[in-house]
């Protein structure tokens, strides 16, 4: 096999650019970026081996390692973990394997912070080229054979023979002249100390010492002249994080941790870490990011949390340990009573995961509940980013749907400011019984809604439901704490006034008949209905629905999904206090025909949905506009 030249994808040599000149200022970094590579390539080579015994062989001292070499001016990052082939070394470092990556290039062309986004989309690899003219990378798993891949990052690599004979990667960094620092024992040391010294597996250097020889009794002999000697020194505790002390963790540390699980580097909302016991003993840390990613509604790969059994780590995004629901947690679990030989078959089915699942949700949960009542500012900020997933819960947790009903805010009628459930009902007046809410795209046409009158004119607050999710999930809740959750748009709301509407209604439908029948005829195509309704107070009319009717919004939402949803047709209401009703009611049943579309399409728009003729309807206006211009 001779070497044999590639040229990087155009992403790469782009992400390549920015990398290099935005970022410079930070080009530390990339010594973390490395070992972190180093320790998942462990982790990896780790868990296979679980299965596959063989995969170690006698080398089964799993660690990282860095070589100094002054003269040649390198720097050599090495692991004995899981190892790359030629197709990996040509897939891994010569395109950029994540989808972001558009959108990485998009965001750090218009940064002042670029450090904050490098890694979240997986560029980690190409920071090496900020410290480096040249990198080689020598690379060789268990049962194949080695091969080298070599770049100066200017367009192409070269992959060819290695003489490598061991398992595992050596990257060696052919450092720029104003890098040479990082050759410096002391300034590595602290960057080890400062990213790496959570990293699980040891971390060595060489060290040069002079050392006086020693007597039998170990005391330095007087005279001898002290002799150079070369010892490996591990540079990182290891301890991780998890297992230590509340008390004793800084919130810099919490932080640097977040940043290598969650790949990410912003800063956690809140940290959540304890440890359980009883049922199920395990320790958790767990992050609730500041930001919802891009594709938190795309992507479900990296729902999980790292699993790690007795300090051993098992597996990356662990799905079994989090509701769907909560996908938006980063962090680790580690169980003390899960046998340390799973496969990823036990893992399926574990009652253990299952009770850590259950305990995680909980808790999560009750955070959440002392975050809201403690810091709304803080809450409110996780819940614009993550309310719309936390949701989802209503429909999946039976168990928690109370505690997830708790947790949950809307604007209302009354404010656009987000409010709660518990801050709805403290404020009904004495003689309101049910909790209301009308689903609308925006504020606008919420308030648009002919069905709000009657409500204002009680003084009573409607919940405004803009996630299209809100439509689905919401009449799951049936009712929060003993009070019925009812959409204003329903035609047997009873607002306590039964009696009253029923009779004007009455009233109504005996001295307009002949309207309500020529109405009827009319739109019978369109809906279900027309009836007068005394609940409407300012607008002509309004549509209705039946108890649990799929709203435009939802029926779009299903649509999209390549359901079909059963054409549910609505019911058109009257008010009959409405001067033009009366005006309308003295027409001829032909001119009738046409106002009747012109009525049924405004009360269309106002209920949200979408004209089925948009023509004929701007039709039929500008023929009335005609008319009333003409007199
Ligand atoms: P990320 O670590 O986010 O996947 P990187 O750019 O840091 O992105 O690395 C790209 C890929 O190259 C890794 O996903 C891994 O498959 C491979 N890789 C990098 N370094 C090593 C290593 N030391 N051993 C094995 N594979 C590695
Ligand atoms: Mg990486």
């Amino acid at each position: 096999m001779s070497a044999e030249k590639f040229e990087f994808k155009t992403e790469v040599n782009q992400l390549l650019e920015l990398v290099i000149h935005s970022l410079y200022s930070h080009r530390e970094i990339f010594l973390r970026e490395l070992i972190s590579n180093a320790s998942d390539a462990l982790d990896k080579l780790r868990f296979e081996s679980l299965k596959n015994k063989d995969l170690l062989g006698t080398d089964t001292d799993l660690r990282i390692k860095l070589f100094r070499d002054d003269k040649a001016g390198t720097l050599t990052i090495t692991d004995n973990g899981i190892g790359m082939t030629r197709e990996a070394l040509i897939n891994n470092l010569g395109t950029i394997a994540h989808s972001g990556t558009k959108d990485f290039v998009e965001k750090l062309k218009k940064a002042k912070d670029g450090p904050e986004l490098i890694g979240q989309f997986g560029v980690g690899f190409y920071s090496a080229f900020m410290a480096a003219d040249k990198v080689t990378v020598n690379s060789k798993t268990a049962d194949g054979t080695a091969c080298s891949w070599i770049s100066a990052g200017q367009g192409n690599f070269e992959l060819g023979e290695s003489a490598k004979t061991t398992r595992g990667t050596e990257i060696i960094l052919q450092l720029k002249k104003e890098s040479r620092e990082y050759l410096d024992e002391y300034t590595l040391r602290d960057l080890i100390k400062k990213y790496s010294d959570y990293v699980e597996y040891p971390i060595y250097m060489d060290i040069e010492r002079e050392e006086v020889s020693k007597d039998a009794d170990g005391k330095p002999i007087e005279k001898a002249k002290p002799e150079k000697k070369i010892i490996e020194e591990k540079l990182n505790s290891q301890k991780a994080l998890w297992t230590r002390n509340k008390s004793e963790i800084s919130a810099e540390e919490y932080n640097d941790f977040y940043k290598h699980i969650a790949h990410s580097y912003d800063k956690p909302l809140e940290i959540i870490h304890y440890s359980a016991e009883g049922v199920s003993e395990f320790r958790a840390l767990l992050y609730i990011p500041e930001q919802a990613p891009f594709d938190l509604f795309t992507k479900e790969s990296s729902l999980g949390l790292n699993l790690y059994i007795k300090r051993v780590f098992i597996m990356h995004d662990c799905k079994k340990l989090i509701p769907e629901y909560l996908r938006f947690l980063k962090g680790v679990a580690d169980s003390n009573d899960l046998p340390l030989n799973v496969s990823r078959e036990i893992l399926q089915e574990d009652t253990q995961l299952e009770k850590i699942k259950k305990n995680i949700t909980k808790k999560v949960l009750s955070t959440l509940k002392t975050l809201k009542e403690k810091d709304f500012e803080k809450y409110l900020k996780f819940y614009k980013e993550f309310g719309a997933v936390l949701k989802e819960g209503l429909h999946y947790d039976y168990e928690n749907k109370e505690a997830i009903a708790e947790l949950l805010l809307f604007p209302t009628s009354n404010t656009d400011k987000y409010r709660s459930l518990d801050n709805y009902v403290t404020d009904m007046p004495k003689d309101q019984k049910d909790i209301y809410y009308l689903s609308a795209e925006t504020r606008g046409q919420a308030l648009a809604s002919p069905h709000l009158g009657a409500l204002k004119a009680k003084n009573y607050e409607v919940l405004f439901l803009h996630d299209v999710i809100d439509e689905f999930v919401i009449p799951q809740l049936f009712e929060y704490k003993g009070k019925k959750l009812l959409p204003i748009n329903s035609a047997d709301l009873d607002l306590g006034d039964k009696k009253d509407t029923e009779h004007k209604t009455k009233e109504a439908a005996e001295k307009f008949g002949s309207l309500l029948n020529s109405l009827k005829t009319a739109l019978s195509a369109q809906v279900q209905d027309v009836r007068f309704s005394a609940r409407l107070t300012d607008s002509v009319c309004g549509l209705s629905a039946d108890t649990g009717a799929i709203s435009p919004q939802m029926q779009k939402m299903f649509k999209a999904m390549g359901q079909t949803v059963p054409e549910q047709k609505k019911i058109l209401e009257l008010n009959p206090g409405h001067p033009l009703i009366a005006k309308l009611s003295a027409l001829t049943p032909e001119r009738l025909s046409a106002y009747g579309s012109l009525l049924y399409n405004q009360a269309v728009l106002a209920d949200g949905g979408k004209l089925d003729d948009p023509l004929e309807f701007i039709k039929q206006l500008n023929d009335l506009l005609l008319k009333a211009t003409e007199a």
